[in-house]
C-alpha cells in the first residue's frame, strides 16, 4: 500500500527526477529496478500499467480509493479461496471481514480480560486450532480412539464438543436458554428458533460464529443482537473447555493406565514369539 502510495506521488509530480526515472523505464524497461517490482504488484491487482499511469494523471484522492479497492479485492479473492481448501474452517464466515477491520467475532466482543480468555477459546475451536480427541485420532497414527472420553458415545469433533457431549449437558443447558432469550428479542419465529437451537449443527454453528450465512433463514441479526450472541456463546464455549478439561483431569489417571496396557499389548503382540522352533539348516 505504501508502495502504491508512493507511485502516485512520483506519478503526479512530472517535474521530480522519481518521475523521469519512471518515464526512462517505461522506455527501456529496466530488470530488477523499484519500477520493475511495482509493475509485477500493478499488474497482479489488476491496476493500471505505470504507463498509463503516468499519462492519465490520477489525484490523490483517486488514486487511492483505486488502489485501496483493488487490494481488498485481491486479499478478499484470495482469502475466499484459500478457506474452501480447508474443511476446519467451515465455520467461519469470511464474508462478514471487511478489509482492515478484525472479524465480527472478535471486534463485537466486550473487551474484559475475562472475555479476552473466552474469545481466545472460541478462536481456536473456530479456526480447527483445538486439541479435541478426533483430531488426536486424525494425527496420531497409533490407534488413538476418536470417541469422547467423557460420555464415549460418539466421535469428539466441534459439533460434539458444543451441541451434543452429555457429560457437559448441564452447562449447555443453561447457556441455550439465556441464548433462546436473547435470540426471542430479535426474532418472532419462536418455533423457528427454537428448531434452530435444538439442531445441533445449527447451534454449533451460532455459537462459533452467528453472521454466517447458513443462518440466513432467520434474517440477519443486528449488530447490537451480535455483540449480544457472540458475549452469550464465548461465554458458553469458554464454560464448555473449563468443564471439560475438569473431568479429564479427574479421568486421566484411568485413561493413562487404559493407554499403557494397550502399549503394552500392542508391543507383546509386535514381538516373534519365543517358542518358534529355529529351523535346522542340515536338516
Ligand atoms: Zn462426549
Amino acid at each position: 500500500m505504501n508502495a502504491l502510495a508512493m507511485l502516485g506521488s512520483i506519478c503526479r509530480n512530472t517535474n521530480s527526477l522519481e518521475h523521469k526515472l519512471a518515464l526512462r523505464h517505461t522506455a527501456v524497461n529496466l530488470d530488477s529496478s523499484w519500477f520493475w517490482y511495482i509493475q509485477d504488484i500493478l499488474a497482479k491487482l489488476n491496476l493500471p500499467t505505470l504507463s498509463d499511469l503516468l499519462s492519465r494523471g490520477y489525484t490523490k484522492a483517486k488514486w487511492k480509493s483505486e488502489y485501496k479497492r483493488a487490494t481488498e479485492k485481491y486479499w478478499r479473492d484470495k482469502i475466499l479461496r484459500l478457506l474452501a481448501t480447508y474443511p476446519s474452517s467451515r465455520y467461519l464466515n469470511p464474508l462478514s471481514m471487511k478489509f482492515g477491520t478484525p472479524h465480527p467475532v472478535i471486534s463485537l466482543a466486550p473487551c474484559t480480560a475475562e472475555q479476552v480468555k473466552r474469545t481466545a477459546t472460541t478462536l481456536q475451536i473456530l479456526a480447527g486450532t483445538y486439541m479435541l480427541q478426533s483430531n488426536r485420532a486424525n494425527f496420531n497414527q497409533h490407534g488413538t480412539d476418536s470417541r469422547c472420553l467423557l460420555c464415549k458415545s460418539r466421535p469428539e469433533n466441534r459439533e460434539h464438543m458444543i451441541a451434543r457431549c452429555e457429560a457437559t449437558e448441564h452447562i449447555r443447558d443453561a447457556h441455550r436458554r439465556k441464548l433462546y432469550d436473547i435470540l426471542c428479542k430479535h426474532c418472532d419465529q419462536a418455533s423457528l428458533l427454537q428448531e434452530t437451537i435444538q439442531n445441533p449443527s445449527l447451534f454449533t454453528q451460532i455459537v462459533l460464529d452467528c453472521t454466517n450465512p447458513v443462518l440466513t433463514h432467520m434474517a440477519p441479526f443486528p449488530c447490537d443482537a451480535i455483540r449480544e450472541i457472540i458475549a452469550c456463546c464465548q461465554h458458553l464455549t469458554h464454560s464448555l473447555s473449563a468443564e471439560r478439561h475438569t473431568q479429564l483431569q479427574r479421568l486421566a489417571p484411568r485413561i493413562q493406565k487404559k493407554r499403557k496396557l494397550r502399549q503394552r499389548v500392542q508391543r507383546v503382540t509386535k514381538k516373534p514369539s519365543a517358542l518358534t522352533p529355529v529351523s535346522n539348516p542340515h536338516a
